[in-house]
């Protein structure tokens, strides 16, 4: 009979080491918020995938759009002969998208080809070349997301060279010393210093930042990056791959400050587990491209926008969004009585943007000496013991938590259970 051990000997004989896995569990089934491996053991899921399972593992209305859809046919090429349900998921979108402006959109696959051709979009739009990011941002693993991302290991490793006109300035976290005011002044000099804010196309931001540490955007720092777009010309992306799709407690979480970014990137919760990817934004700068300037064969290809729209129907009737917020107050309640046993341990704790939460692991109290090790050992025990968890930061250092908005109360408290039965052994 399959073991976990022996697929894992033959992955790490057939698939190249660069793909690692948190986990030698290999899932056999999953529904909701919990998956079974091939030894029939149970696992409740505070991961989903990377944030990409909101409304759970193979929701029935997911599962049967679908199946209609591969009934009928499962690719023309939306390039060739489209069909209604890639119009209808963009007017989604579109419906959805935040800001009084007008939308359009366009799709591909994943969330590196989202923010790829939300450059492109900037740049054909501004006929300039210059883009912006943020220390600890994370767009992907493609030459130019990666140039875009500001954590070097493991992702940049061994990687370059990266493409030419990406600025990196500091990104605002008061926790870690970093003010809002840090952030504009390296903005302001890198003006002065390295490029003129006429020759920036693009400013992008996660409203949440995810793989760096769950690091949400202040509305003030929204604000202000607005501003300097406004200002400038610029063309303000919000990166809403990890944040988007109910997430947050918002339907997309950039509509937390009321700030209209001009593009946004969507993926990973957007189909709960289908590959389709996009950019919405105003409608005038989606137009910027000339036709056939942007696409791809498998761009918006139908089984996933059949996904795509079950997945916000079930966002809506199941008022996903709400759940959410709720789903914070339950792990807010639990993570503070949890810090309150371990002072010097916990850090940080972040449940202010729905269910996109976060725990800072640290020495003494003290919140500049990170604890990674501890992190990790918990990890690596909880699966063990039936919980799939997933860290980020770049330090190394952050429990995230995202399960499913449609995860009952009882599995959050039978899996932050086994969370804090880790905890204790881990630190005994
Ligand atoms: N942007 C953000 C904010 C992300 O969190 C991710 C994935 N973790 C990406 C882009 C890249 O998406 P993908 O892995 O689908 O290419």
């Amino acid at each position: 009979s399959p073991t976990n051990a022996r697929w894992q000997d033959r992955k790490v004989a057939a698939i190249a080491r660069g793909e690692g896995n948190l986990a030698p569990v290999y899932i056999d089934r999953a529904l909701n918020a919990e998956m079974w491996d091939v030894e029939s053991r149970r696992y409740i899921d505070f991961g989903t995938g990377i944030a990409v399972c909101n409304t759970g593992h193979s929701h029935p209305k997911v599962v049967a759009a679908v199946k209609d859809q591969v009934d009928r046919f499962s690719h023309t090429c939306v390039m060739v002969t489209p069909y209604d349900t890639a119009v209808r998921l963009a007017e989604q979108l579109n419906r959805l998208a935040p800001g009084p402006s007008p939308k359009k959109s366009m799709f591909v696959t994943t969330g590196a080809e989202a923010v790829e051709n939300a450059i492109k979009i900037a740049r054909a739009h501004t006929r300039r070349r210059g883009v912006i990011a943020f220390n600890g941002g994370y767009h992907g693993r493609t030459n130019f997301t990666l140039g875009l991302t500001g954590k070097n290991a493991p992702y940049k490793t061994n990687f370059g060279p990266f493409p030419a006109d990406i600025y990196r300035v500091p990104y605002p976290i008061e926790y870690h010393g970093v003010s809002l005011d840090d952030t504009l002044h390296a903005i302001e000099m890198l003006f002065k210093c390295d490029i003129v804010p006429e020759d920036v196309a693009a400013i992008i931001v996660e409203p949440v930042q995810g793989e760096g540490g769950f690091y949400p955007a202040s509305d003030e720092f929204l604000r202000a990056i607005r501003t300097i777009c406004d200002t400038h010309g610029i063309v303000m992306i919000a990166d809403e791959i990890q944040s988007g799709f109910g997430r947050t407690g918002q339907f997309f979480c950039m509509e937390h400050s009321g700030v209209e970014p001009d593009l946004m990137t969507v993926a990973k919760g957007m189909a709960g587990g289908f590959p389709i990817a996009g950019v919405v934004g105003k409608a005038e700068i989606m137009d910027a491209p000339d036709p056939g300037g942007l696409g791809g064969t498998y761009a918006g290809s139908p089984v996933g926008c059949a996904a795509a729209l079950a997945v916000i129907e079930v966002i809506e009737d199941e008022q996903l969004v709400d759940r959410a917020n709720h789903i914070a107050s339950v792990f807010a309640t639990r993570l503070q009585a949890l810090r309150a046993q371990y002072p010097d341990l916990i850090g940080d704790i972040r449940t202010d943007r729905g269910a996109m939460m976060a725990m800072e692991i640290i020495h003494d109290g003290d919140a500049s000496k990170p604890n990674p090790d501890l992190v990790k050992a918990i990890v690596a025990d909880a699966y063990k013991q039936g919980l799939v968890i997933l860290s980020c930061g770049v330090r190394g250092n952050v429990f995230r938590f995202l399960p499913a908005l449609t995860i009952p109360d009882a599995l959050i408290h039978e899996g932050l259970d086994i969370f804090e039965r880790v905890m204790a052994k881990v630190t005994s």
